[in-house]
């Protein structure tokens, strides 16, 4: 068994925007209310937590971010709470039982923090234990940063050889990808933005984009997804679409990419930027996920209903069903969460519960490189400039400092 302090723990999975934020949430606005006999644990299979969304740009070279403001140790984010209320354990989540209500832990060897595998008992219980994508260059996964950086270092170190490369997926992560592949391969000149001269230059690096859908960002409109092609195109970047990758084989360090249709691609770099698969595989009561495999959650409440009436089980951020994945969303349900757990451990049934409203308007900011970028805020359309200033210019590493330390929830 693991350690255990006697006291009733509330247990959260996942140390990333999700998980870190409820549980300064939780440690804010939920313990002052409650006696001193709770106490949260949040469970991290990273020791760190990173800018999952400058991936795109940070996988290229070290120096395109501050590093120390890129990744940050998740213990250095809660040293001003007293160590009687919480506990960060470095671990990975393999079982779930909710009816034992416990979380089975396996904690790696070299872990600074590490105990054998053990079962902890829960007394409240978070999912916030996200997606991984099918490229291990675009998140943390299961795996610590030593794991993301020797990825890393295998893409830059095949980078001044590559040729030929290939990007399948035309959503925001693929676009993204190729636009900083483009920009990092094929920089443009400032000739190249001359309407004179049209025809994109003849890049050194050929990048294709493929996707299976008519046109990229399917969460856009089509006229904002026509600029991101143009752009891409000044980047040396080919979009092919409404073509699926079939098959991706290795084959003698190169990548065979075979498309719908027949047509075959031999890849130096070959990145699949084809959606996520949720964290969720330690969930034995499949009866709690939803066809897609994310926790099936109350969109409203964030409670986990399956789990029972009572249960104290709750889900956000890409792990759960509430909503679409993406930081702001899980932001944003975080205070609506902690509200709700308030009101379940006081034991308050008058009133309403608090309510989350998923922003359904057009919303999604894509940098095209470092320079240029499409995107809408709330259905409206935004130039290119007010992509880069709010997004493209350093991939919202501006905001991650009061995610981590909790600033942002200062606030209740
Ligand atoms: C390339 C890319 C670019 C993106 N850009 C944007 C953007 O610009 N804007 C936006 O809103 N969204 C963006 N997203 C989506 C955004 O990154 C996710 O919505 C966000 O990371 C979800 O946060 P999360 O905390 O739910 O999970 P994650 O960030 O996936 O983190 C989950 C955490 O749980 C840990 N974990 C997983 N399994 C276990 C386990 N079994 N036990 C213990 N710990 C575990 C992992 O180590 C990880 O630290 C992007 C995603 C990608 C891949």
């Amino acid at each position: 068994m693991a350690q255990t302090t006697g006291k009733k723990s509330i247990v959260i999975l996942g140390g990333s925007y999700a998980g870190i934020s409820t549980a300064h949430y939780v440690l804010k606005h939920v313990l002052p209310s409650l006696d001193s006999s709770y106490e949260v644990l949040l469970v991290s299979a990273s020791t760190q937590a990173f800018c999952r969304q400058a991936c795109p740009r940070a996988l290229l070279s070290d120096a395109y971010f501050p590093q120390e403001k890129l990744f940050v140790n998740i213990a250095d984010q809660f040293t001003r709470y007293p160590p009687s209320t919480f506990r960060l354990l470095h671990a990975t989540v393999t079982a779930l039982d909710t009816t034992a209500r416990t979380v089975t832990l396996s904690s790696p060897l070299s872990s600074p923090l590490s105990s054998p595998p053990s079962t902890l008992p829960f007394h409240t219980l978070v999912i916030a234990t996200g997606a991984t994508t099918p490229s291990p260059l675009l998140g943390l996964s299961t795996n610590d940063t030593p794991s993301l950086r020797a990825h890393w270092a295998a893409f830059r170190a095949a980078l001044p050889s590559a040729l030929t490369i290939v990007i399948a997926g035309g959503g925001p992560s693929g676009v993204e990808v190729a636009g900083e592949l483009g920009a990092h391969l094929n920089p443009p000149s400032w000739r190249d933005y001359l309407p004179i001269l049209s025809a994109p230059p003849a890049p050194r690096v050929a990048i294709t984009l493929v996707t299976s859908a008519p046109h990229l960002l399917p969460h856009l409109r089509p006229s904002i997804a026509a600029t991101a092609e143009g752009y891409l195109a000044r980047l040396g970047v080919t979009v092919v679409k409404s073509t699926r990758v079939v098959e991706a084989e290795a084959v003698g360090g190169r990548t065979r990419v075979v498309l719908s249709g027949g047509r075959e691609v031999e890849a130096d770099l070959y990145v699949p930027c084809l959606g996520t698969v949720p964290n969720t595989g330690f969930v034995a009561n499949k009866g709690l996920l939803a066809a897609d495999g994310r926790v099936r959650t109350n969109p409203k409440t964030l409670r986990v209903d399956g789990a029972g009436k009572g249960a104290r089980v709750y889900a956000v951020g890409d792990a759960s069903d509430f909503a679409r994945p993406a930081v702001h969303s899980a932001l944003a349900a975080v205070p609506v969460l902690g509200a709700n757990m308030k009101r379940d451990l006081l034991g308050v049934e008058d009133g309403e519960d608090r309510a989350f409203e998923e922003e359904t308007r057009e919303m999604q900011l894509v940098p095209i490189g470092p320079g240029k970028g499409v995107g809408a805020v709330m259905g409206y359309r935004v130039p290119s400039w007010f992509v880069w200033l709010l997004k493209g210019r350093d991939y919202w590493l501006w905001t991650t400092g009061g995610t981590w330390s909790g600033k942002q929830f200062e606030k209740e």
